[in-house]
């Protein structure tokens, strides 16, 4: 029998770069041997952005379109929609008693995503809402309702990975062994930084490349990227590993062109606007095929619908059977 996948994303923007080298790329190369579930994480989009639903609405098509432009086939991984899921809401009730508040809070990509969310959660997070701080134990919930074994994500999940199995231990201790403990699969982009040089590219940090956007952005975000600050002049000798240019060359480009811009860089033969365009040409050549396959959903609403229903329906018949097991476990299948 296949191991099963359960991973997810959330329908609060188009995917970006982050998303296909940190994670996309890893499901196209499990999805051949996995029975894999894909979620369209609408609910947990909504802990941070329930104030905005149509945006969270407008992004389920939009990032089942942009997950099937990259190269995942239909056939092989089902996509559902969450909320579609209601297992999912129950089960996050039911472990809500077995994590404190106090973990959550100690949760380091909990930490990160409040402090990002100022507007929102308050200068300290002390507008923080009981949604947000829970979406951790909602997130074991999605894993678990699918006996999630392999959970392939960037590396800003791998704390929230590491409190789903608690959740998994605490439960099994108490109600005896049910629950599977996931195991999380990096790829070698585990972490794409943004255009600003921050850590991490984002969807909601305005510092993404997205795999939809036009020629003409794609070009006005790569002249603005962060380069060596020390390189004042053209023929500056500088440090390609502190430039974002040169960042983005290194997932996008050629070997050959890669090493090229390199030691050019070293050298000072290379100037950071030359640089740029032949950065801008790298991409608008990456992105092409995904962009075209893009416009072939675009064009066919119907399918991606289909897509979605198909997934989702089978997503639901695994999700009743685990809820079977969950509540004989905890005396409560009445
Ligand atoms: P949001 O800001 O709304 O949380 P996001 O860009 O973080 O959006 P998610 O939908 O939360 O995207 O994440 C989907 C998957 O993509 C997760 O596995 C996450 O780890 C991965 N991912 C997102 N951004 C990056 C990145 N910059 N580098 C590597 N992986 C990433
Ligand atoms: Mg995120």
């Amino acid at each position: 029998m296949k191991k099963t996948i359960l991973t997810g994303l959330r329908p609060t923007g188009n995917l970006h770069l982050g998303h296909l080298f940190g994670a996309g790329q890893n499901y196209i190369k499990l999805q051949d041997d996995y029975d894999f579930y894909l979620e369209i994480a609408d609910v947990q989009a909504l802990t941070d952005n329930f104030n905005n639903p149509e945006k969270v609405r407008k992004n389920v098509t939009e990032i089942t379109i942009d997950l099937l432009s990259i190269g995942l086939d239909p056939n092989k991984v089902n996509f559902f929609i969450q909320s579609k899921i209601p297992e999912i809401a129950e089960l996050t009730v039911f472990y809500s008693n077995l994590v404190t508040v106090a973990r959550l809070e100690r949760n380091p990509t909990v930490k990160t995503e409040i402090a990002q969310k100022k507007e929102l959660f308050g200068n300290n997070g002390e507008s923080i809402t009981y949604g947000f701080l829970g979406y951790p134990v909602s997130q074991a919930a999605d894993i678990t309702t699918f006996d999630g074994e392999v959970v392939p994500v960037g590396e800003d999940q791998l704390p929230l990975l590491e409190q789903c199995r608690e959740i998994v231990r605490k439960f099994n201790s108490i109600y005896g062994e049910t629950l599977k403990e996931p195991n999380a699969i990096l790829s070698d982009a585990k972490r794409v930084k943004g255009l600003d040089g921050n850590d991490k590219m984002g969807k909601s940090l305005g510092n993404a490349i997205f795999l939809n956007d036009t020629e003409e952005t794609i070009k006005k975000k790569i002249m603005a990227a962060v380069t060596d600050p020390e390189k004042i002049k053209k023929d500056d000798p500088a440090n390609p590993e502190v430039c974002m240019v040169y960042y983005y060359h290194n997932l996008v480009n050629t070997k050959e062109n890669k090493e090229k811009v390199c030691s050019e860089c070293k050298k000072g033969s290379r100037g950071c606007v030359q640089c740029k365009k032949e950065l801008i040409e790298a991409m608008n050549d990456f992105l092409k095929p995904i962009k075209e396959k893009r416009s072939y959903y675009e064009n066919h609403p119907e399918e991606v619908k289909e897509i979605l229903d198909n997934g989702t329906k089978k997503a639901q018949e695994k999700a009743k059977e685990q809820m079977k097991k969950v509540k004989k476990a905890m005396m409560i299948d009445y």
